[in-house]
């Protein structure tokens, strides 16, 4: 099997070196990943300047562009051939709820999807990223499983969240939903040096809702996320009420 690894907060982070070694206990892998912190660079796509790409002394594709760039140049021109599996990850930090929105660890596994190229995105929801080491064979079983299905549902993506716990801590494997953040204080006001105003998004506590299938709670109590994701986000149930509306010229 030929997996491609890659991530969004660049192809130094330790939780992609732990993504690949597990992932090099199921088959071929191969690394592209960014050559810097791209997180929150959600789907974005680099259009209007060349992108250049080089191989490090240990075989990582490092690509000057965005998760998205790195996947399409990975299966386009950079692999001899298409891989079997894409994973993405180990984010430092949880991919839950509108996350999926914003996060370039997801977005790189959706641009898998797109081009029919399997995936899952792995994100750790603690803060310890110098201990995800100790994740490797938890990974490694889990991702067993997962790459092991006879078929894996087309048009979707697997979003992963491990709780922020020792791996021995684990209680076991949820399926969830999305569930919905909350941000309080979305937006910092502060005064630079010179006394000029500017402002910095996110950084303030966030607080969490949702159904009790939703993903945050699986980790809050110590499971394994595991959420199924589909790219088409028509609303079919909306779409004969709003043809009610009788839009027309
Ligand atoms: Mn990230």
């Amino acid at each position: 099997m030929k997996i491609l690894c890659t991530n969004d907060d660049g192809y130094m982070a330790e939780g992609l070196r732990v993504l690949a070694e597990a992932a090099r206990t199921l088959g071929e892998v191969n690394v592209v990943a960014p050559d810097r912190e791209q997180s929150a660079t959600s789907h974005s796509l680099t259009i209007h300047r060349p992108i250049r790409a080089r191989r490090s002394a240990d075989g990582v594709y490092v690509v000057d562009g965005t998760p998205t760039d790195c996947v399409i140049m990975a299966v386009n021109e950079l692999l001899a051939s298409t891989p079997d599996f894409c994973l993405s990850g180990v984010n430092h930090g949880s991919n839950m709820g509108e996350d999926v929105l914003y996060s370039g660890t997801v977005a790189a596994a959706m641009e898998a999807t797109v081009i029919g190229v399997p995936s899952a995105a792995i994100s750790y929801t603690g803060d310890e990223f110098e201990t995800l080491d100790h994740w490797g064979p938890l990974l490694e079983g889990l991702l067993r499983q997962i790459l092991g299905q006879d078929t894996f549902p087309p048009h979707t993506l697997l979003n992963v969240n491990l709780p922020a716990v020792a791996p021995e801590g684990v209680r076991g494997v949820r399926i969830t939903s999305l569930g919905r953040r909350r941000y309080a204080d979305a937006i910092t006001r502060i005064l630079d040096p010179r006394g000029r105003e500017h402002f910095w998004i996110g950084g303030g506590i966030s607080a969490w809702n949702g159904g009790r299938e939703a993903d945050f709670r699986a980790v809050q109590e110590g499971f394994i996320s595991v959420t199924p994701l589909h790219l088409d986000l028509t609303s079919y149930e909306l779409m004969e009420e709003i043809r009610g509306w009788n839009l027309a010229l």
